[in-house]
């Protein structure tokens, strides 16, 4: 699946507006120490569903509203869409073109989900970018230090890592939500029991 373009507003060091365009299948990002580079990845994984602030490199979630500078004052949202190229259909939509936008505001907290412009929950998004293995967890993300970690890792997280790579995480995580549904339906039946016992 091709990312085809990053559009920004708010998202920590992009006060205004920035369109990143990938026209090639390699790009790289050039640029002195702290000019942003690493707000570009971070400004994916946010979009993707990330809600570690550590992950983000921050200490809340508001911290990745751009927070005013030298000349410029803080502003209230963060916005980010990712355009995805699907003509190869990797996402579940028929469309040929699916933008995912996250937006937090400053002042209440609050967060907005966007599939196409529509509001979606958080679920939606999640369960979209999993189908496709480009899940804020998977390994199309590769941060600094990951290297190391991976090497270093235990053989039961070395083994995560490949379930991940080979798409099983999804079924586990959907195996755990059909369980807990289950335990839920268990317990309900077991309450509409009591209820007609009593009725008995
Ligand atoms: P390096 O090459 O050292 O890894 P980098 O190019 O990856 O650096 P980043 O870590 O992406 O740089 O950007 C760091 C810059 O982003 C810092 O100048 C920091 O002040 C700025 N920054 C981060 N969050 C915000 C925010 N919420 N508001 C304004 N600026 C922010």
């Amino acid at each position: 699946m091709f990312l085809k373009r990053i559009e920004m507003q708010g998202f920590k060091s992009f006060a205004d507006k920035v369109v990143i365009q990938f026209d090639h299948d390699v790009t790289g990002i050039v640029g002195p120490n702290g000019c942003g580079k690493s707000n570009i990845t971070d400004a994916i994984r946010w979009v993707l569903g990330e809600q570690s602030v550590k992950s983000l490199r921050g200490n809340a979630m508001t911290d990745v509203i751009f927070a005013g500078s030298a000349d410029r004052r803080m502003v209230n949202m963060a916005e980010v869409t990712l355009v995805f190229d699907n003509s190869r259909r990797d996402l579940n939509s028929e469309l040929d073109e699916i933008e995912v936008t996250r937006r937090l505001y400053r002042n209440n907290g609050e967060a907005q989900y966007l599939i196409n412009r529509n509001p979606v929950r958080l679920k939606d998004v999640v369960d979209l970018i999993l189908d496709s293995g480009l899940g804020k967890d998977s390994l199309s993300m590769i941060s600094q230090g990951n290297i190391s970690s991976f090497a270093e890792a235990k053989p039961i997280e070395r083994r995560a890592i490949f379930e991940d790579a080979a798409g099983v995480s999804k079924y586990k995580k959907r195996k755990l939500e059909s369980l807990s549904k289950l335990e839920r339906t268990k317990e309900n039946l077991d309450r509409t029991q009591d209820i007609l016992s009593e009725l008995e």
